[in-house]
């Protein structure tokens, strides 16, 4: 369990550095290793609250402009640093040779810096409505990209959605009625119900109670600090 919580500030530097945003092309920012950008970060709100998850770019932008602060939890405490905080520690964990595998880095410019696994927003203290999207990419989240006819896992492209009652049949586009199947099963399944097809749903689709990315990602090694703000039952 986290015992308590140290602030790290570090003076700030005189020189700028440009935020991190992983634009290619001018040679300006440049991913590295574990392909940095594809990482999520947890955003806890001003009271500690997980309320979001972000792309690497959206939380460096908030940590640059000071709305936000990195929350690292090292030794069952909670550490927090601004952005040259975390930028002095990253480098220093980089000189020291000190990167765990586990780690996602970002290299820009002039500098290599550590993707932090949370955040936390500085101003905001409001706990956001449950308000989870309804579209194609968390219904294959929700489904964790499985076909709910088959069983089987497909990279995201060999999938597709299904309407459990076709459309033609009066079925509606909702979390109840729509799930992750893949094309085989999909086209042969047409425009009949599970039954009249003679296949079976795998489980009865329902409506995720949290954001399925979130969902998924505390159960991965990687995100194993995230376990501290989210209840893996929740
Ligand atoms: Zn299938």
């Amino acid at each position: 369990m986290v015992t308590s919580v140290r602030r790290h500030r570090v003076r700030k530097k005189s020189s700028s550095p440009k935020p991190v945003n992983g634009r290619n092309g001018d040679g300006a920012h440049q991913p590295t290793r574990s392909q940095g950008m594809q990482v999520s970060v947890l955003v806890l709100n001003r009271n500690y609250m997980a309320v979001h998850v972000l792309s690497v770019q959206r939380a460096f932008c908030l940590l640059w402009k000071g709305s936000a602060e990195v929350v690292s939890v090292e030794n069952d405490q909670y550490l927090s640093y601004d952005f040259d905080g975390w930028r002095e520690i990253s480098e220093l964990k980089a000189e020291l040779d000190e990167r765990d595998d586990s780690d996602d880095w970002i290299r820009s410019v002039n500098f290599e810096i550590q993707v932090p696994r949370i955040i936390r927003l500085l101003r905001y203290d409001r706990i956001p409505r449950n308000t989870i999207k309804f579209n194609r990419r968390n219904i294959f989240l929700r489904d964790g990209h499985c076909c709910q006819y088959c069983e089987k896992r497909f990279p995201r492209q060999e999938l597709s959605l299904d309407h459990v009652m076709p459309r033609s049949r009066g079925g509606e586009d909702s979390w109840e009625n729509i799930v992750c199947a893949c094309l085989n099963c999909n086209v042969s399944k047409g425009g009949r119900t599970p039954q009249e097809a003679g296949i079976t749903l795998k489980c009865t689709p329902v409506k995720p109670k949290r954001n399925p990315l979130l969902t998924r990602q505390i159960t991965l090694q990687k995100y194993e600090s995230w376990r501290n703000f989210v209840c893996s039952s929740d």
